[in-house]
C-alpha cells in the first residue's frame, strides 16, 4: 500500500487518544538507523529506550511496560520470531511492529501470527513509520477501552456477592425473553425463589456465613439450569429463573426438581442439623399474564402460597388464585 492509501485509510486519530508520553522501545543491532528511528519519535513526544540486541530488550520488557515495541527481524544471537514469541509471553500487552528486508516479508508474517500488529519493510521513509507508529498506538487505545467497556458492562449487569444477574439486568433479559416469545408465538416461565428462614439463619450463625449460603446456592442453581436460562438474584435472599421455552407443564417439574436440590444439597460448613430450604412460585408467559409486572406478581403469588403452605415447597399459579 502506498502512503497516501495509507494515510486515508488510517484512523481518525485523535491527539487526546494517544498518549504522547507512550513508551517505545526499538530493537536493532544497526545503531546508526536505530538513533535516527529514536528522533523522529522522540520529537513527536513519545519516550523511547533502544536496545542493540534482543537480549537486552528481553531484560528490560521484564522491568518496564512498553505499549509498543518495534523490532528488527534479523540480528545476531536471537531470531525475529524467538523474540517475538518471548516479548509477547513477557508483556502480553505490549505492542510489536516487527521490520525486515523484502526477502524475509514471509517472516514478519509470521511474527504476526504470533501476536505482532503489523511490519515495516525496509528501506521506509520516516513519515510512514510515524503513520505505523500513531495508527497501532491509536488502535491499542481503542482496543483497552473496548475492554473497559466490557469489563464495566459486565459489572453493571452482575451482582457482587454471587456473580449472578443482578435485579436491573434481570428486566431487561424480561424484556427480551418477552419479545422473543412473542415474535415465535413461544412460551416461557419464570420461577421466583426465596430462602425460608434466611433471617433465623443470619441471626444464629452470622452475616459471614449467610452470604456463604447464598454463593452456593447460586452455583447450585447454575449447575441445575440449560446455559441459556438466566438466573438472577433478584434482591437479598431471593433468585429468579427465566425458563426460554418452556411451558408451564416442564417449568413444574424443573421447579421441583431445584426445590429438592436445595433441600438435600450439603452445604459445606453448616451444622449437620441445620438443612437450607426454599420455596418457589412458577408462572407462565403468555398464559398468565401479559406484561413484565403481571408476570413478577403472578410468580410471587404463587411463593407467597407456597410459603403458606409450610414453605420447602414449589406452587403454580392458577388462575383462581
Ligand atoms: P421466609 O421464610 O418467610 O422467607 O423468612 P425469611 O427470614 O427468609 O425472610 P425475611 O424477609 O424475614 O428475611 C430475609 C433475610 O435475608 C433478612 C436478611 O438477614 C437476609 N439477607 C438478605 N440479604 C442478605 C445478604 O446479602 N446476606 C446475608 N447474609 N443475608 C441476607
Ligand atoms: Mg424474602
Ligand atoms: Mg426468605
Amino acid at each position: 500500500m502506498n502512503k497516501d492509501a495509507l494515510c486515508q485509510n488510517a484512523p481518525f486519530v485523535n491527539e487526546e487518544d494517544i498518549s504522547e508520553k507512550a513508551r517505545i522501545m526499538i530493537v536493532d543491532d544497526e545503531e546508526s538507523f536505530l538513533r535516527v528511528l529514536q528522533s523522529v519519535l522522540e520529537v513527536n513526544g513519545y519516550q523511547v529506550t533502544t536496545c542493540l540486541n534482543a537480549f537486552d530488550a528481553i531484560e528490560e520488557l521484564k522491568n518496564e511496560v512498553y505499549e509498543l515495541v518495534i523490532t528488527d527481524l534479523k540480528m545476531p544471537g536471537l531470531s525475529g520470531v524467538e523474540f517475538v514469541k518471548k516479548a509477547k509471553k513477557i508483556s502480553p500487552n505490549s505492542y510489536i511492529v516487527v521490520m525486515t528486508g523484502f526477502p524475509s516479508v514471509e517472516t514478519a508474517v509470521k511474527c504476526m501470527k504470533l501476536g505482532a500488529t503489523d511490519y515495516l519493510v525496509k528501506p521506509f521513509d520516516m513519515e510512514y513509520f510515524q503513520i505505523i507508529v500513531e495508527r497501532t498506538l491509536y488502535k491499542r487505545t481503542l482496543e483497552k477501552r473496548a475492554a473497559e467497556r466490557d469489563y464495566y458492562e459486565q459489572i453493571s449487569r452482575t451482582d457482587g456477592l454471587t456473580g449472578l444477574y443482578n435485579h436491573r439486568f434481570f428486566h431487561k433479559l424480561l424484556d427480551s425473553e418477552m419479545s422473543r416469545a412473542d415474535r415465535y408465538k413461544h412460551n416461557f416461565s419464570l420461577l421466583m425463589i426465596d430462602i425460608d428462614d434466611f433471617k433465623r439463619f443470619n441471626d444464629q450463625y452470622g452475616h459471614q456465613a449467610g452470604d456463604k449460603v447464598l454463593k452456593e446456592l447460586a452455583s447450585l442453581f447454575k449447575s441445575l439450569v440449560r446455559k441459556i436460562d438466566p438466573v438472577i438474584r433478584y434482591g437479598g435472599e431471593e433468585f429468579s429463573i427465566i425458563l426460554s421455552e418452556t411451558a408451564k407443564g416442564h417449568g413444574r417439574i424443573f421447579g421441583k426438581r431445584v426445590v429438592k436440590s436445595v433441600a438435600s444439597y450439603d452445604i459445606q460448613g453448616l451444622p449437620q442439623v441445620e438443612k437450607i430450604t426454599i420455596s418457589a412460585g412458577l408462572a407462565g408467559y403468555p398464559d398468565d399474564a401479559h406484561t413484565q409486572e403481571d408476570l413478577i406478581r403472578k410468580a410471587d403469588i404463587a411463593l407467597y402460597k407456597a410459603k403458606s403452605m409450610g414453605k420447602n415447597t414449589l406452587c403454580v399459579y392458577t388462575e383462581d388464585e
